[in-house]
């Protein structure tokens, strides 16, 4: 048996919208409709007024970050654990990102750490909904106050839900990616939400070369970007948010099945869902436990000599000596860094059968008790 860590669901709607944008040539974002269907809808999913496509998750946080007011050397605390893309956005403003430490069992931001770091000079804070956790807004808007700018960082979390609000509609800005292996996906791509009406036309107006709106459209209003994403791009995109809804829940139904097979794995920690909220995973993380915890890339090794392909979990900012020149003990962060090597995804994508998820357990369940003795007789 061969498993791959993920894979792309599309639909047959997906290639038929593909098709009929490459059939009428509308592959550009200048003919065509799916980009202002794919933003439409995609709003109305969420629940916002206004969206905005764009090339990638990080361009959908750069712009979001812009369109909050961010400026050169501002203070902007972010959740320390998470795709280092959510931190680039930061430094590509030249922002000062100050790491905040995460929860070692939800994987999103620490609330303590939060009130430790939070003072008058922050201006934004970058929360991210990791591995489909969503974070409580909520709490964070009570401990920041109301001028901060809370930016979602919803790459990893399209249809999460606290209290049956959909994350994307929880802060001022939600940024998601529609990358190969998210949730939802047109390859490459992103989309930022908001409900500010002034912020959505600053947007589009960078996404595109920032083109002046009146008169001679190449007086350029100022410095844009091409961060726009393509007609046939959102043809793909537009039919896997039409179908959002059945295409998130069967990877809860998956990663339910992995918490059910591996309930009584011990040495592994599985992150927990809080309480209202939806999770819709993502992808499915172990963390390791002692004795085994050092022992990761080991395990994902013997994993791979079975067929089974595994990914290993980000390194948090803290721990990237090359990105940031902070002292390690003004940091703090013992939680995300914690978790830097101890952890690893599962394979999880959509057309995972049940026998395949079953294998794998059972794998790893072998895999962790053989390798549990040999670390306790002290041979590895
Ligand atoms: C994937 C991801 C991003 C970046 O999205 P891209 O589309 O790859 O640019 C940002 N943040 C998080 C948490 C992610 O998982």
């Amino acid at each position: 048996m061969k498993i791959p860590v993920s894979k792309p669901y599309l639909t047959q709607q997906c290639l038929d919208f593909a098709q009929d944008a490459l059939s009428s040539r509308a592959i550009s974002g200048l003919f065509g409709e799916y980009v202002e269907k794919f933003e439409e809808h995609f709003a109305k999913w969420v629940g916002s007024r206004y969206a905005v496509s764009c090339s990638s998750g990080t361009t959908a946080l750069h712009l979001s970050l812009i369109a909050a007011g961010i400026k050169k050397d501002d203070e902007i605390l972010v959740a320390d654990l998470t795709n280092m893309a959510t931190f680039f956005a930061v430094h590509y403003i030249g922002a000062q990102p100050i790491p905040v430490d995460i929860n070692d069992r939800t994987y999103t931001i620490d609330l303590n750490d939060l009130q430790k770091k939070i003072k008058p000079s922050i201006k934004a804070i970058v929360i991210v909904h990791l591995f489909g956790q969503p974070v409580n807004v909520t709490d964070v808007r009570n401990i920041v106050g109301p001028k901060v700018k809370i930016i979602e960082d919803c790459a990893e979390a399209h249809g999460s839900k606290i209290n049956n609000i959909y994350v994307g509609n929880l802060g001022d800005f939600g940024a998601f990616s529609f990358f190969g292996n998210k949730n939802l996906t047109c390859g490459e791509g992103g989309i930022v939400t908001t409900n500010c009406y002034e912020s959505y036309e600053k947007m589009k107006n960078l996404r595109s070369l920032a083109f002046s709106k009146t008169g001679n459209k190449f007086h350029h209003e100022s410095i844009g970007f091409n961060y726009r994403l393509s007609n046939l791009h959102c043809a793909i995109a537009f039919s896997q948010t039409l179908q959002a809804n059945s295409l998130i829940s069967k990877r809860i139904s998956i990663c339910q099945n992995y918490d059910h097979l591996l309930q009584n794995l011990e040495d592994i920690i599985i992150p927990i869902s809080t309480q209202n909220s939806t999770n819709t995973y993502w992808m499915y993380h172990i963390r390791l436990a002692a004795p085994i915890s050092k022992l990761r890339d080991k395990i994902m090794q013997l994993l791979a000599n079975e067929g089974i392909e595994t990914r290993s979990g980000f390194i948090p900012y803290s721990l990237q000596n090359k990105l940031h020149k902070l002292k390690p003990e003004s940091i703090g962060c013992t939680n995300s860094k914690k978790c830097a090597y101890s952890t690893f995804y599962l394979p999880t994508f959509l057309e995972i059968s049940e026998i395949e998820q079953e294998y794998i357990s059972n794998t790893l369940q072998n895999i962790i008790k053989s390798v549990k003795k040999e670390a306790i007789n002290g041979a590895i």
